[in-house]
């Protein structure tokens, strides 16, 4: 047994709070023991044939276990879709085979050499969202091993009790069979808030802590553990004393987020009459669901980059339309603000042949990007304007940086709106064209570029990134990474001005607009629109409905008089937590920004 009352501190990944027994995944173990040089032709020909075998048995497994939760959970089967095209892609099938033949390894040493390039390649990829995909490939790889080992990964657990499973790492997939199970939540030494995992874990609301060393060696099998999803923390072997506290917490959460979650598609109207947009951030289509549950009031950033990272070749304009078409008629009356593809050179890997760069933040990224590649961004173009004719379309550009990229961009969509009106294609000829604000160049030009925009979307991600020279990936600075930093804030009214002077509307989508210490803030500041990670929607909307706006403007105009962050973030800290105790302890877990 543990410690008692040891604490582990993880990243939160999936609010809640669970108490159970812990059940530890082993690993597959050390393959290394088992590389070996082959010799003849004969030795060749049989591991080709072991590594065919494990090839065929891992589609088997991925063909069935898709079918069984097809049944259940249609939204997730793309992922072992995605994991069946793993199984096929050259670099862990082609290259393999390669090693076999060319370098005489065995399959195993074979198969880890092939997954240690595509690991490299991740490495090198900036957006936290895309590197997490290694996962995917990862799980893929592990399912290979087990088959050559003979071993059966032992992973794909039919519990008959309430546990809290601890393992290494966990793909998507299989968080997706923890739905209707008896796990209870799930900690793991790797992934991030961003990696598919967590997204997985709160759309089936298990809570999760992820991010965890060494989770696997500090937890023991069978002792009892408190998992808050809430903080990231994991407690061993508790005593009554905290239990008792961790239940009643546990309580209260419930208690809390029923109540916010039960208003949260009504309207978010301030206390002196002001309707405010909230809405969902969404990477997937499936995630409409979630946006629906938590009581979006549209799609106000659809990040389009998962369909050209999900399969091994560019997608086709009628996949990339079909894609569209089910957000927008699911949200149908509401609104779909769907973002051109904002990817960098790095991002393409294999596909497309750029040099990788040297700051890649600073690169070949978003429309710079579909500018230089035309027939890419015409695809998606047409895709965007077919899918307009099914309901209610924005669209919008990111990394904007001057008047003339917005106009030539407008142009190429003028062209491809021509052609589709040329093959009597419908779409919407008065589609809303917006501009993200997220380079200080376009925050300096707003008051031109709202001449050119029907619509703002201040990106604070990379607004703040840019504004204040701190890397958004990189851990050193972080804490240098402060929303409320003067420059920033006066950098949101600036547009926020140009935007009313041109009457035409300013959205925020980046993390900021999730934050409900920001939001009086930003109401004051005269953001019309946010858009956020779906579950922060219930919480934000409640705390819109308690405010005036008049005393969100006092906060705003005090908060821009000063002049340093500290003060700024003590100002709005103690003022939320006097006004709202009980979201200060858990509605910035449920928005995800711990
Ligand atoms: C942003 O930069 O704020 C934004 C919403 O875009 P992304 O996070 O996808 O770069
Ligand atoms: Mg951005």
């Amino acid at each position: 047994m543990s410690e008692q009352n040891r604490i582990l501190k993880g990243i939160p990944a999936s609010p809640g709070i669970v108490i159970g027994r812990a059940r530890v995944l082993s690993d597959l173990g050390d393959f290394r023991a088992s590389y070996r040089l082959l010799f003849t032709e004969e030795e060749k020909i049989a591991e080709i044939k072991r590594f065919e075998s494990a090839v065929d048995q891992a589609h088997a497994d991925l063909t069935r276990l898709k079918e069984k939760i097809a049944a259940e959970f249609p939204e997730h089967t793309h992922l072992l879709e995605l994991h069946l095209l793993i199984l096929k892609d050259q670099m862990l099938y082609d290259e393999p085979l390669r090693f076999i033949k060319e370098s005489n390894l065995n399959a195993e040493w074979a198969l880890y050499r092939a997954f240690e390039r595509v690991r490299e390649l991740f490495n090198r990829i900036e957006d936290p969202y895309i590197k997490g995909r290694i996962q995917d490939v990862e799980s893929v790889y592990r399912r290979l091993l087990g088959n050559l080992s003979g071993k059966s990964s032992g992973r794909y657990y039919y519990s008959s009790e309430p546990l809290i499973l601890v393992a290494r790492d966990l793909s998507p997939a299989e968080t997706s069979q923890m739905a209707g199970s008896k796990v209870l939540g799930f900690i793991t030494e790797r992934g991030g808030k961003t990696s598919h995992t967590a997204i997985m874990a709160q759309s089936l609301e298990i809570p999760a802590v992820v991010g965890l060393d060494n989770a696997t060696r500090e937890i023991i099998p069978g002792d009892e553990l408190i998992l808050d999803g809430l903080t990231g923390r994991v407690i061993l072997s508790p005593g009554n004393g905290v239990i008792k506290k961790y239940r009643a917490r546990k309580q209260e959460f419930e208690a809390f987020k029923d109540a916010v979650t039960r208003s949260s598609s009504a309207p978010a109207v301030t206390l002196d009459g002001h309707p405010v947009q909230v809405l969902a951030n969404i990477e997937l289509p499936e995630e409409v669901q979630l946006a629906q549950k938590y009581g979006a009031d549209g799609v106000g950033l659809y990040r389009t980059e998962f369909l050209y990272m999900r399969q091994p070749r560019m997608p086709t304009e009628a996949e990339l339309f079909e894609d569209y078409r089910r957000v927008v008629e699911a949200m149908q009356p509401r609104q779909v603000t769907i973002r051109t593809l904002d990817i960098g050179g790095d991002k393409f890997i294999s596909r497309l042949e750029y040099a990788p760069e040297m700051n890649p933040a600073l690169g070949l990224r978003a429309i710079r990007f579909c500018l230089r590649e035309q027939e890419i961004f015409r695809t998606q173009l047409r895709a965007i304007l077919r899918a307009s004719a099914f309901g209610q379309v924005r669209i919008m550009f990111p990394l904007i940086s001057s008047v003339q990229e917005m106009r030539t961009a407008r142009e190429l969509l003028q062209a491809a709106a021509q052609e589709l009106a040329e093959q009597d294609i419908p779409f919407d000829p008065n589609l809303p064209v917006g501009a993200m604000i997220e380079v200080p160049a376009a925050v300096t030009l707003c008051r031109v570029l709202a001449r050119e925009a029907d619509f703002f979307s201040i990106g604070t991600n990379d607004l703040i990134q840019y504004a204040l020279a701190i890397d958004r990936g990189n851990k050193m600075v972080a804490s240098m990474y402060q929303p409320l930093h003067p420059a920033v804030m006066h950098m949101i009214q600036q547009v926020v001005a140009a935007g009313r002077e041109a009457g035409i509307p300013v959205a925020m989508c980046g993390e900021m607009a999730g934050d409900p210490l920001h939001i009086p803030i930003l109401l004051g500041l005269g953001v019309d629109e946010l858009s956020m990670n779906a579950m922060a929607i219930p919480v934000i909307k409640s705390v819109i409905r308690q405010f005036n706006l008049d005393e969100a403007r006092e906060m705003a105009a005090k908060a821009l008089d000063m002049v340093t962050v500290e003060e700024i973030n003590d100002f709005a800290s103690q003022k939320m937590s006097e006004r709202f105790p009980e979201i200060f302890r858990f509605g910035s877990a449920l928005a995800g920004i711990q």
